[in-house]
């Protein structure tokens, strides 16, 4: 995964998750880059691709601390896929998914 910093037409900066650069690129000419503040798909690279960063604060385990990092970027790419079913399923008319 890669993260890139992205900032809308209206100056919104948010970050986006993908495979790799040219699955954004792709993204972004198909005009599936879309800010989450205000759904304008006119979108751009802010800065260079930076690799996932661990907020966490220095832990004693360099393995403890990849294995958390990698649980946060889980927890956070699973909320952001919920949020995109559910603008989908709005726009379709689909019913939402069911919350667990
Ligand atoms: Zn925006």
């Amino acid at each position: 995964m890669i993260v890139f910093d992205l900032e809308c037409i209206n100056g919104h900066a948010f970050e986006g998750w993908f495979q790799d650069k040219q699955e954004m690129e792709t993204q972004q000419e198909q005009g599936l880059l879309q800010c989450p503040v205000c759904d304008t798909t006119s979108v751009v690279q802010k800065l260079h691709p930076i690799a996932i960063r661990t907020s966490a604060p220095a832990r004693h385990s360099e393995t403890h601390q990849a294995h958390q990092a990698g649980q946060e970027a889980m927890a956070e790419l699973t909320e952001r896929v919920a949020r995109f079913v559910e603008k989908i399923s709005r726009m379709w008319g689909l019913p939402l998914p069911q919350k667990h």
